[in-house]
């Protein structure tokens, strides 16, 4: 095993340089989400994976936002399955790029780009972790199943949860590629609620206000009552390796005009679990907030709508992907300690149906969806090393 070990390192290093310019047509292959149309990145991919293996399979909820399983020693078992996204964020303000967001520059051993982080340097790395094993005729009990989906950015239902819920997924054990600020281990992310808070009143013009009731005034009890009292709440919860759980009011609307007595205001509010919270006692949390601010203001009349989530999960640090993934990082002389992963992944499809789940990917998260995007390419390399190493490990 350490022989092969050996030259199966020898072989990433050996091929850097194609790996390098696969990732940058990977950056070139523009894949923005929305619309999400990721027809070239999939063709740049499959021009890749067929170099080395003809088991590749195309699944598609829509045409332009293909999904891949490139498959090593198929139906072995365990499977160990590798999944990443190739769809990224818009550009933003491209005059705050250094660099042309699609060009793929390279300066200072780091190549910059939109999605070359977030996750096409994931992506990248995965796939030429499997060429390297393929090459080295790797004599792999499991099977490897490599899988990008086209549909991440914008929530998954053409992507992981369409594959999830047409029945193309069986693995034992998944690891997400995502950013995990470089190659460290993720087992453990914060899940999401967007809620809908609205108020009712009645409209009138402003000159008698008395003559209504002013809904955007009767939300601003909410918000102070929300802003007073659930931050601490939020604080007092352990995060373990997470980030705290967070609220944020991220739109407001309400109003027609200066003159006029709004009749509805609505804002949108993003908030973030930690494992062992539940959407129901988030919501919990909120209403009892907002029933207070009721009992002081008998007219506010307001609803609380749930509009989207997904869940929080934590795999447990003794199950033997997280060991396997330990060892596999103290082999590369790289830290084994487990942390939690800072956004929301498509991890969660596997995890909510209990397959052990972690994310181990190249880049800084800090730099994902903001201008000039880059990855350093000594961690990309390493990506494709420990990805290598860690199917090696549980596979053989
Ligand atoms: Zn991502």
């Amino acid at each position: 095993m350490d022989e092969l070990k050996r030259r199966i390192r020898a072989r990433i290093e050996s091929f850097q340089d194609e790996a390098i310019a696969f990732l940058a047509d990977l950056v070139r292959a523009e894949s923005v989400n929305p619309p999400g149309d990721t027809r070239r990145v999939m063709d740049a991919v499959l021009d890749m994976a067929r170099t080395f293996t003809d088991q590749v399979r195309v699944v598609a909820a829509e045409p332009e936002a293909p999904n891949v399983f490139i498959t090593l020693h198929p139906g072995g078992r365990p499977q160990l399955l590798y999944n990443g996204h190739l769809d990224t964020v818009p550009p933003g303000d491209v005059s705050q790029w250094r660099v042309e967001p699609f060009g793929a520059v390279i300066r200072d051993n780091r190549m910059y780009g939109r999605g070359v982080a977030d996750m096409k340097g994931g992506c990248a790395a995965m796939l030429m972790a499997a060429k390297a094993l393929q090459l080295e005729n790797a004599p792999l009990r499991g099977s490897l199943v490599v899988n990008f989906v086209s549909d991440e950015e914008t929530g998954g239902a053409r992507g992981a949860g369409y594959l999830m819920e047409q029945g193309h997924y069986d693995p034992d054990m998944v690891v997400v590629g995502e950013i995990t600020n470089r190659n460290r281990i993720a087992i453990a992310e914060k899940g999401v609620i967007v809620y809908a808070l609205s108020t009712r009143g009645r409209t009138a013009h402003a000159s008698t206000p008395w003559v209504g009731l002013n809904a955007i005034d009767k939300m601003v009890k909410l918000l102070h009552g929300l802003q007073t009292r659930l931050p601490e709440r939020l604080k007092e919860k352990p995060s373990g390796s997470l980030p705290p759980a967070t609220f944020n009011v991220g739109t407001i609307q309400g109003g027609v005009g200066f003159n006029v007595v709004p009749d509805a205001c609505q804002v949108l509010i993003d908030r973030r679990i930690l494992p062992g919270e539940t959407i129901e006692s988030a919501t919990a949390e909120i209403r009892e907030i907002i029933d207070q601010a009721r009992a002081e203001d008998p007219d506010i009349d307001a609803s609380l709508d749930v509009l989207g989530s997904g869940p929080p999960f934590e795999t447990a640090p003794d199950e033997a992907l997280c060991l396997l993934a330990r060892r596999t990082m103290e082999e590369m002389g790289r830290p084994g300690d487990f942390v939690g992963y800072e956004q929301v992944s498509d991890g969660r499809f596997f995890a909510e149906r209990g397959i052990p789940t972690i994310l181990i990917g190249p880049g800084l998260a800090r730099t994902a969806h903001t201008p000039n995007e880059h990855l350093e390419l000594d961690q990309y390399i390493e990506a494709i090393q420990a990805y290598a190493l860690l199917a090696l490990n549980a596979l053989v």
